[in-house]
């Protein structure tokens, strides 16, 4: 086993830097369940504001902020529609119909993206035998779909076709900071048309945990309620809080050097005999690709690449996933591309 893993398998393997766990060390505290904690305060202002809602809760992590925000949302047995592609839908543990009991239809979206025609064309006619259509939720950006960003009007036109027919809209933005940078466009912007939304401080922002779901004052009254409910609610929060407010000061505009280390990594990909990989595809810090050229699974193609250093995930029968992250800066991606190029073939 070679001494130093590059860990591409997930944003999440972050670890936090010195300076974050200094500020974690020093945060100001108090008992975050009785709203006590400053720190914790402080941030949910500051998170309410990045995406222009009127108030915000602090989780422990983003799971749960998409699980509280369906059971806010939605009554047992009513529908969610979302993307085929979800993380609801895929790597929730089947919360959706264990914690708020609601039904999906999953919309079969490009790269994890639909739009207002499909939207449309799902919309049921109210009948008593049909489910009570509730809620509609959004991905920014698709992990499944590639790390896509989802255009801002597309967005705006979902969430209108949802509002025009009365359904709620929630948007899982896990990654959407990726989304501002790669685009431009800030957080409020993408989330204006939804009722809620969250971000995840433990994917590229580089936190050990923390989430913020945001929306209406009324909405985060019932999602703390849950919080509660769910054993999801502090005490000494702060400290994470503290890594989640020094995320947001110092790791927000280095995403761009991940979009650019999964751009190179992209290229380096496409030039290996085997690989298929659409390099245009790749917008943020998600690298999707296929190696069914290479003769081997997804599965020995990961457990292979990883004995020689390299760590990645297996995403399908022949689909793979590398993430770029805070811990692996360009000189680790042109490692990986040396391992994934010099031991090719080296296994069967
Ligand atoms: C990681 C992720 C989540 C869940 O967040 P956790 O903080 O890991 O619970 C939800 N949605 C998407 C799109 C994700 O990538």
């Amino acid at each position: 086993m070679p001494a130093e893993l590059i860990d591409l398998a997930s944003d999440t393997k972050t670890r936090p830097t010195a300076a974050m766990r200094a500020t974690m060390a020093a945060a100001e505290v108090g008992d975050e369940r009785a709203h006590e904690d400053p720190t914790v305060n402080r941030l949910l202002v500051r998170c309410a504001e990045l995406l222009g809602k009127e108030a915000a809760v602090f989780l422990p992590s983003g799971t749960m902020a998409n699980e509280i925000a369906l059971a806010v949302h939605c009554r047992p047995g009513e529908e969610v529609i979302c993307d085929a592609t979800s993380h609801i839908i895929g790597f929730e543990g089947g919360g959706p119909a264990a914690l708020a009991g609601v039904m999906i239809q999953p919309l079969a979206g490009r790269r994890g993206i639909f739009d207002a025609v499909q939207l449309r064309a799902a919309i049921r006619t109210d009948r008593p035998y049909a489910p009570r259509q509730r809620l509609v939720v959004v991905e920014q950006t698709s992990n499944l779909g590639g790390g896509a960003v989802w255009p801002l009007p597309v967005l705006n036109e979902v969430a209108s076709v949802a509002r025009e027919v009365a359904l709620s809209t929630h948007m899982d933005g896990a990654r959407l900071l990726n989304a501002c940078v790669a685009s431009g466009f800030s957080a409020a912007d993408y989330a204006h048309g939804f009722d809620s939304v969250w971000i995840d401080f433990s994917k590229g922002l580089g936190a050990p945990g923390g989430a913020v779901l945001a929306g209406t004052r009324a909405f985060c009254e019932e999602a703390f309620r849950l919080k509660l409910r769910w054993g999801g609610a502090m005490r000494q929060g702060g400290i994470i809080a503290a890594a989640c407010e020094y995320a947001l000061d110092h790791h927000i505009a280095r995403l761009a050097d991940d979009h650019a280390n999964a751009r190179r990594l992209a290229q380096g990909l496409a030039a290996l005999p085997g690989i298929a990989i659409d390099v245009a595809e790749v917008e943020t810090n998600l690298v999707y690709f296929d190696v069914a050229g290479t003769g081997r699974n997804a599965a020995t193609f990961v457990r292979d690449l990883a004995t020689r250093g390299v760590r990645m995930t297996e995403m399908g029968a022949t689909r793979v996933r590398a993430v770029t992250h805070l811990d692996a800066d360009a000189q680790a991606i042109d490692r990986a591309l040396r391992i994934l190029g010099g031991g090719r073939g080296a296994r069967a």
